[in-house]
């Protein structure tokens, strides 16, 4: 039988306990796994120097698929965030976000099943920044004068927006490719053209080309403010949602926030030369080795790794196992109780036996 070769970063903080049950619910699909395992993050800056060494890289570069537990990013001092760091060292272009309503989530809404795709590259996340007073940006605000001949208060720091053809053209298309591998109706391009014209206008005009080559896929945009109340008016009206990065960041937590939250938030990082499954949510320090947290987000993460690799009944099992766990509401973490403080909930590792007792239950049956 086949066994995938994928590199699996096992986090800081709560991630160590999250990517163990994670790791054994994998296995029990009957997938078989050859893991590399990578260490990361905080610990091994202390022995390597670098919280991202470059064997985690070459890691992920050969195997082409990793997943990974959260990574916690000291704030104030040391080293920028590894999360980052590893989408843009592999150019992991496409943040994949579905969110789906499970019965037994504490949830305002029902029956809402979104996948949000991300521009993971460009945007106002590009990172490329001055700060105010400097002689950097007292340079660009006078250029900026001189071509547009509009007046920047000198007192301004600026944050470079750039958003481009090709950038837009892959995410569009990424976002065509998975409604149509996943059997989606419509894809919805996010946007605030009205307003930007040459970046937002630029990713609109790009995005209504591509669509053009999906004539079996429906297509329409939305500008942003209106697609946020939409989405809480009726969000049963979107399945695939394609958004330039910085909308796509927050559009990610209103969607997650519709389903329940970050516990059951999946996430996938794609790229043309590797994919990088994660949770959503952080390292959750506070409650590190406490046996207590939700291992559902990482689990569904490795069932989208599992779509990824084409192990499609695998990943229902594994998310039907979840689902069925979930809706008991019994071997459930505290977060997943009607009371935080219900005695009866169970620990990460519990919750995991659970998910993995009934995959074999229904095998079984
Ligand atoms: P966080 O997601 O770690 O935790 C916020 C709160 O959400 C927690 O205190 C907890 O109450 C709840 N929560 C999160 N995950 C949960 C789970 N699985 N089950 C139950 N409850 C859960 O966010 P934060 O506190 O802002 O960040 C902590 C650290 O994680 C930071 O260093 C941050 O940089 C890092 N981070 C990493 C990633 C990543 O690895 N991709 C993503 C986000 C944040």
């Amino acid at each position: 039988m086949k066994s995938y070769r994928v590199t699996l970063i096992p986090g800081d903080g709560v991630g160590p306990e999250l990517a163990e049950a994670t790791q054994l619910c994998l296995e029990a699909t009957g997938v078989k796994f050859d893991w590399d395992v990578q260490t990361a993050g905080m610990d091994v800056m202390a022995s390597e120097g670098t919280p991202l060494p470059e064997r985690v890289l070459e890691s992920i570069r050969k195997n082409k698929v990793a997943i990974k537990a959260p990574l916690t990013t000291p704030i104030g001092t040391g080293f920028r965030s590894v999360n980052v760091a590893l989408r843009k060292e592999l150019d992991l272009y496409a943040c994949l976000r579905p969110c789906k309503s499970y019965e037994g989530v504490r949830s305002r809404y029902k029956n809402i099943d979104l996948v949000i795709v991300r521009e993971n590259t460009e945007d106002l996340y590009a990172g490329i920044e001055f700060q105010k007073g400097t002689s950097e940006v007292l340079e660009l605000i006078a250029n900026i004068e001189r071509l547009s001949k509009r007046k920047i208060r000198s007192d301004s720091g600026v944050s470079i927006k750039p958003i481009s053809v090709m950038g837009s053209e892959r995410i569009v298309r990424f976002a065509f490719d998975y409604a149509r591998q996943y059997k989606r109706k419509k894809v919805t391009a996010v946007h605030k053209a009205n307003i930007m014209k040459f970046s937002d206008g630029l990713f609109l005009e790009v995005a209504r080309e591509v669509a053009k080559k999906y004539p079996d896929i429906q297509f329409e945009d939305r500008i942003v403010d209106n697609m946020c109340m939409q989405l809480v008016q009726k969000p049963e009206l979107y399945d695939v949602l394609v958004l330039p990065n910085l909308y796509g960041d927050i559009l990610s937590d209103l969607c997650a926030g519709l389903v329940g939250g970050l516990g059951v938030a999946p996430g996938a990082n794609i790229g043309t030369n590797g994919a990088l499954f994660e949770a959503t949510h952080g390292s959750a320090p506070k409650y590190k080795g406490l046996n207590k947290v939700n291992p559902v987000a990482m689990i569904l993460s490795g069932a989208l790794m599992l779509r990824h690799l084409g192990e499609t009944q695998a990943a229902d099992r594994l998310e039907k196992a979840v689902a069925d766990v979930i809706r008991e509401g019994k071997d459930v973490t505290y977060d997943l109780k009607e009371d935080r403080n219900d005695p009866t909930a169970v620990g990460t590792r519990e919750m995991g036996q659970a998910i993995i007792k009934k995959m074999r239950a229904t095998a079984n049956g």
